[in-house]
């Protein structure tokens, strides 16, 4: 029970990530006055995003861990450095490992994820190692002074990312993906076929299709085994996926689903005064409306927002998943937002795909680029449903905009009705907008309205 003397705040967040930070931030904007306190597992906070370019030196180690303790106080933000252990809902109370228990008002649970380990054999040998924290990161450093090998087990965008670092600075990368082809979770498969080739060009041997089996060492690992050979590797990286934390949630009766803790469009949880946001949230796709998860900090920090704006009176709706994503190998760019052609496949949507392929000057220009568009209309209602950009730049950009379309569920014919910039050193020439091409090729196909 809580005593008289257990403080209590207005709002207590779990989990200082993207989505903990954003909630507890954007409540403080929106009210001054309000009590908040943060509960986090680490002192320092970081951008997970940059783990794989602090392994590789592209940034310092110690500029992506962020000391942010003195900018939480400066805002009204008390930190506590603790790990929530239990939430009782009914007396809207949080118990902690050392620092004891906490009222609150409002509470925003944002656990984030956690990384799948697969069920095999050698998973826990020495040198064995995932990315999630600045932990993570120093270990791994550590192991690469020494290392030669290096073997990622996944080849999504993290591992792609983790792979591309090790080689950077000299370390022999195989990645070891069970798909045919890597970036499966970003591209579709024709687009992450290229992506395949781009990284086999630059040095990195990908052993697509192949699952690994087991990993081998007595005290350290010495190498992966696939089907009838060894990888060998003097550092394993597992980047398979993650699992939302929700075990904290579903302890205290918070209604957890098969992906996460159910929430509202308001980003409320079962229980009352209990939000949730980030990678610990199940909600649906914008697009087909089934439930699924987000994922990606830009997610996290959305709905984490949208939890802060209704707490504080407020009203906002989270409006579903959009996935709009954007990696970078050794040339090229590749983002992708909404479904793809294999995921719209997969949803049983008739689609109708227009194609073009840009560039990012005038003709005869030098220093350009070329940029490759696909965008998805559904068939029958010819609105967007997603869109895939590849290219050595702008392609972030692109995905911002084709974003926005998706989201305002734009039909084709309102896509080449696009006004846009164009300049010598900037664009394509005025006739030839990718984008705007890219929806009249997809006209052309669906045939007169
Ligand atoms: C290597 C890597 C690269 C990535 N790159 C990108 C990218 O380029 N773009 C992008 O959009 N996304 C990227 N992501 C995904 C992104 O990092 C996540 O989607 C995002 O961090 C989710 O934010 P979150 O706040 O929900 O969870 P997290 O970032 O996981 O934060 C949750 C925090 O809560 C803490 N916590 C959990 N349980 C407790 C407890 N009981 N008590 C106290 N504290 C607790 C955890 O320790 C953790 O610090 C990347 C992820 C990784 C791993």
């Amino acid at each position: 029970m809580a005593s008289d003397k257990t403080p209590k705040y207005d709002l207590l967040v779990i989990g200082g990530g993207p989505a903990g930070m954003a909630g507890a931030r954007f409540a403080r904007r929106r009210d001054k006055t309000m009590s908040i306190a943060m509960i986090r597992a680490q002192e320092h906070s970081i951008t997970p995003c940059s783990m794989p370019y602090a392994l590789s030196g592209t940034i310092r180690v110690d500029d992506f861990r962020k000391s942010d303790e003195k900018m939480l106080a400066d805002v009204g933000i008390d930190l506590v450095v603790d790990e929530a252990s239990a939430i009782d809902t009914a007396a809207h109370r949080v118990v902690t490992g050392k620092s004891g228990d906490f009222g609150y008002g409002n509470l925003l649970v944002a656990t984030g994820a956690e990384p799948i380990v697969p069920p095999i054999p050698g998973a826990k040998l020495p040198g064995v190692f995932t990315v999630r924290n600045y932990e993570d990161i120093i270990a791994i450093r550590k192991e690469m002074g020494t290392a030669q090998n290096a073997v990622i087990v996944g080849g999504g965008y993290i591992g792609l990312e983790v792979a591309m670092a090790f080689q950077q600075v000299g370390i022999e990368a195989h990645v070891i993906e069970m798909l045919p082809f890597c970036l499966g979770n970003v591209c579709s498969e024709r687009i992450a076929r290229h992506a395949l080739d781009e990284l086999t060009a630059g040095g990195i041997d990908v052993h697509a299709g192949e699952m690994a089996q087991a990993i081998v060492g007595d005290s350290h690992v010495t190498g992966v085994q696939i089907n009838d050979h060894v990888v060998p590797a003097d550092i394993v990286v597992l980047a398979i996926g993650v699992r939302g934390q929700t075990s904290l949630a579903r302890d205290a009766g918070i209604e957890v689903g098969k992906f996460g803790i159910r929430v509202t469009d308001r980003m409320a949880t079962s229980a009352e005064g209990v939000w949730a946001a980030g990678d610990c949230v199940q909600h649906r796709s914008f697009i087909t409306g089934e439930p699924g998860v987000g994922r990606l900090a830009t997610t996290a920090v959305v709905q984490a927002k949208t939890a802060a704006i209704n707490m504080t009176g407020g009203d906002r709706l989270f409006p579903g998943y959009v996935l709009a994503s954007v990696t970078r190998l050794f040339e090229n760019s590749y983002g992708a937002t909404g479904l793809n052609r294999d995921q719209a496949a997969k949803a049983g949507i008739e689609f109708i795909e227009g194609e073009c392929e840009g560039s990012t000057v005038y003709a005869g220009y030098p220093n350009g680029g070329t940029v490759n568009y696909s965008l998805l209309f559904d068939g029958e209602t010819r609105v967007l449903i997603g869109a895939e950009c590849t290219g050595d730049e702008e392609v972030a950009a692109r995905i911002d905009m084709l974003t926005m379309a998706v989201m305002q569920q734009m039909t084709m014919d309102q896509v080449a009705c696009l006004q846009y910039p164009a300049h010598p050193l900037h664009t394509d020439i005025p006739g030839h907008p990718p984008i705007v091409t890219a929806a009249e090729d997809a006209m052309r196909k669906a045939g007169p309205l």
